[in-house]
């Protein structure tokens, strides 16, 4: 009977793994006597002892078991991908139950994975987590995890998660503190469902859980993330969305909360308010101090637009900025990021000599609401470039390059495309989430078409490697930066 394990997919010639007589297509089934449950758990098994115990299982069945002295090494050996875990909530604004039809398979895909959390920044609710999992945790120092709280509240935790047995998350987040773990965590904050005295509640359990000298494991940080929603909501629970006046009062109302916590956590910010507070509210986002020294949270779009800012700053000024000069290029990003957008781009062109304009792309795919550059779907960017020509008087070279944003790009590189197709021939040539390809786009429009990157020095690189040619023949990500792709759905990047 076929036993459980990991993959054995390539052996390194000359490795020990080879030395030892394992070959491609064998299973690891166990280390040291324990069952190997996925990469991270073999990474962890196989660095234990300097002695290492196998037990592998060939392709028809049979088993051997072989020692080898690795002296806490790894074997040579690259095993196959593991299967991402679904989450077992259903909450009131979970995004995938808000996607339109027709997407591909994987966008569906509700993943909630500890091993994504730990790998990626992904934020997990922890339903999928039992407490032998937590052990796991634990045990392999699988530090920090970043845990979707909502609300501590036990009654509001099931109204946001839907799962009427998921509404004790301190104790699962205890657990993990005991065992010395850090946790980032975030509350989506949706009004009238867990903000008011919920939220300060939420916010008061995790303050008294930071961390405290001496001490190992503590909540690293709170973020606050506005609700995001779709045009899309047939037949789910009415949420209130986030209106102007509403993301004022939170902005006015915990702008300064942050620093007061971050003046009782030795200056290091510790409650943190994405970036989507500030550009709902229509309100410059704060200085460098108000963010952590370390960006915590960035992936989760707390102080993407700062950074930005900071580093076109500096850029701008730098030597290295007069590569811009005479170019004509048209950038595409989401009505959200746009206004900051222009204001970098108009000291861009005045600084180099460029001319650069900017654009907000419309969200057909998901509705007006969505208003972030990474949910943009190719033909959302097609239309808004097509209407920039015509407004231009539609000539062919209207412009010189089309900039789409990075966010808005996937390639198969993400763990949850990795995760859900195996075995499916790898595209190299960056895809929207509507599958529309880079080179697709930059064909329909007859000019070149190159990603964002996360900043104006990758921009540069990249319309330098579209003149080059580099980008033809779908050899994308060869020739891009692969910051700002694959963020997780609602970041900021231009
Ligand atoms: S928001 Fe996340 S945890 Fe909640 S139902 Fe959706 S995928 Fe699951």
């Amino acid at each position: 009977m076929a036993q459980k394990g990991v993959q054995i997919i390539t052996v390194e010639p000359g490795s020990l793994a080879e030395e030892a007589g394992l070959r491609p297509g064998d299973t690891l089934v166990a280390i040291n006597g324990e069952a190997v449950l996925d990469q991270l758990n073999y990474q962890f098994l196989v660095t234990q002892r300097d002695e290492t115990g196998l037990l592998v299982q060939r392709p028809d069945g049979s088993t051997f078991e072989v020692d080898l002295e690795n002296g806490g090494e790894g074997l040579g050996v690259d095993l196959a991908q593991d299967e991402v875990k679904v989450c077992k909530q259903n909450c009131v604004f979970c995004f995938v139950h808000q996607m339109p039809k027709g997407f591909r398979k994987s966008l569906y895909l509700k993943d909630e994975d500890i091993r994504l959390s730990f790998l990626y920044g992904h934020f997990t609710t922890l339903s999928s987590s039992d407490d032998a999992e937590l052990d796991r945790i634990v045990r392999e120092r699988l530090s920090p995890i970043h845990v979707s709280v909502h609300a501590t509240d036990p009654v509001a935790r099931v109204a946001v998660v839907g799962n009427p047995r998921e509404g004790d998350i301190l104790r699962k987040i205890d657990h993990l503190l005991a065992g010395g773990i850090d946790v980032h965590t975030q509350a989506v904050v949706a009004p009238g469902l867990n903000d008011g005295a919920i939220w300060q509640r939420t916010l008061d359990d995790l303050w008294a859980r930071r961390p405290k000298p001496g001490q190992r494991g503590g909540v690293l940080s709170l973020s606050c993330v506005p609700v995001g929603l779709t045009a899309h909501r047939e037949n789910l629970p009415a949420v209130q969305d986030i209106s102007q006046a509403y993301a004022q009062a939170w902005v006015a109302r915990w702008t300064p909360e942050v620093r007061t916590y971050a003046k009782a956590n030795a200056g290091e910010p510790w409650l943190l308010l994405a970036d989507e507070w500030f550009t709902r509210a229509a309100v410059e986002v704060p200085g460098r101090a108000f963010y952590s020294r370390s960006w915590a949270q960035l992936e989760n779009g707390v102080g993407l637009v700062r950074r930005f800012l900071e580093h076109s700053r500096r850029f701008i000024r730098s030597p290295r900025a007069q590569g811009f000069k005479g170019r004509r290029a048209l950038l595409l990003t989401g009505s959200s990021f746009a206004p900051v957008l222009t204001r970098v781009v108009a000291e861009l062109n005045r600084t180099t000599g460029s001319h650069l304009r900017v654009a907000a792309a419309r969200n057909f795919s998901f509705g007006d609401s969505v208003t972030v550059a990474g949910l943009l779907c190719g033909e959302d960017l097609k239309y808004a470039a097509h209407a920039d020509r015509e407004a231009k008087g539609g000539g062919a070279d209207w412009v010189d390059a089309v900039v789409v944003p990075s966010a808005s790009l996937r390639t198969h590189t993400g763990p949850t495309d990795q995760y859900t197709l195996r075995g499916v021939v790898v595209r190299e040539e960056g895809t929207f989430l509507d599958d529309l390809t880079l080179p697709e786009l930059a064909a329909d429009l007859g000019v070149a078409a190159v990603p964002s990157g996360a900043n104006l020095s990758h921009l540069l690189d990249h319309l330098e490697a579209a003149d080059r040619g580099a980008f033809r023949g779908g050899a994308l990500h060869r020739a891009f930066h692969a910051d700002g792709l694959n963020l997780p759905q609602g970041a900021y990047n231009p």
